[in-house]
């Protein structure tokens, strides 16, 4: 059997592995095909592509944008009210990430996108240490800045403030610092400006590429009706489909985004999201087919976007 990985992150976002450096892992961890999807930017792209030929596997030029799902499609009928409120703040609360694979990494749409996506994160991450600082977290936003040059990366996330917040002693691991304070429940989260989904489906399909929506378990649309009904209205902005196969979803559920999908006559994607040392998955993990990135590829050969 032969596998792929289609959801990575390189140091060029909030991964530890060099884009030069994950084809050689990827290589070990026994694929044939890789992606690399960076947070907001597509720097590590062109590094990454010269280290798959030599290690002589495929590569899926990618990136994986935070996108805003637009006006939510009215809730199918309340038993109560408060099943109404309920529901408005799940959607709310949940994450829209859109992967592109196969894209252009030098599209002018999409390097308006990186734009835009950089200037939102420059006035969030100086808003997040001055919660920080506030609550008595006594990191500086140059320690934070000095971090991600000196890993090379082209955007700063919250993974490098948990990892100056580690470094300084104010938490014991990454994974307190989100759930005490820079996570969606901790108490110096900060929300930061999304692309319009339209957009970002928009400039992925300037760009030559395939829109994915990523880790579908994220929306936080726990019921599939409501998620099908998600999928439907992006899927009329031109999505082409799902992540079913994701490190955060069991294999119920990634049964469950199958049949969405094939319900909805759309593409399947599956990928680990491998972060390196920042998260506890492991590249390859997913032991996605290697006929998940065939069909894909063939998709993109045709498209007509
Ligand atoms: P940002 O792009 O700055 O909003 O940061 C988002 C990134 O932070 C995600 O891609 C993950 O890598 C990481 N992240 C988000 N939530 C958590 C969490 N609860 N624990 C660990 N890492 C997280
Ligand atoms: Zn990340
Ligand atoms: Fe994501
Ligand atoms: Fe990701």
């Amino acid at each position: 059997m032969r596998y792929c990985d289609l959801h990575t992150h390189s140091t060029a976002s909030d991964g530890t592995t060099p884009p030069a450096e994950l084809p050689a892992l990827a290589r070990r961890a026994g694929l044939s095909a890789v992606a690399l999807t960076d947070h907001d930017t597509t720097a590590g792209l062109v590094q990454c592509a010269h280290a798959c030929e030599e290690q002589g596997i495929q590569f899926v030029p990618g990136i994986e944008v935070s996108a805003d799902p637009g006006p939510a499609p009215p809730p199918p009928p309340p038993e109560t009210a408060e099943d109404d409120v309920a529901h408005d703040a799940e959607q709310r609360r949940g994450t829209l990430h859109i992967l592109g694979l196969f894209i252009r990494h030098d599209d002018s749409q999409i390097a308006q996108v990186e734009h835009r996506m950089r200037d939102a994160r420059d006035s969030r991450n100086p808003a997040i240490v001055d919660k920080l600082n506030e609550l008595g977290v006594d990191i500086s936003y140059d320690d934070v800045l000095d971090l991600a040059r000196r890993q090379g990366a082209a955007i700063v996330g919250r993974p490098h403030i948990a990892q100056v917040m580690l470094d300084r002693g104010h938490v014991a691991t990454l994974r307190e610092a989100f759930e005490r304070y820079i996570g969606q429940n901790g108490s110096a989260y900060v929300r930061r400006d999304r692309l319009p989904a339209r957009d970002a489906i928009s400039a992925i399909h300037h760009a030559g590429g395939l829109a994915i929506m990523a880790h579908p378990i994220q929306t936080g649309l726990s019921d599939p009706g409501q998620l099908e009904q998600l999928v439907v209205q992006l899927k009329d902005l031109g999505l082409n489909g799902i992540e079913t196969r994701h490190s955060d979803h069991s294999p119920h559920l990634a049964e469950q985004y199958e049949l969405i999908a094939s319900q909805l006559n759309m593409l399947t994607s599956g990928g680990s999201d491998f972060h390196g040392d920042r998260k506890d998955v492991v590249l390859g993990g997913q032991r996605v087919p290697l006929e998940v990135y065939e069909r894909l590829h063939n998709a993109w050969q045709k498209r007509d976007t």
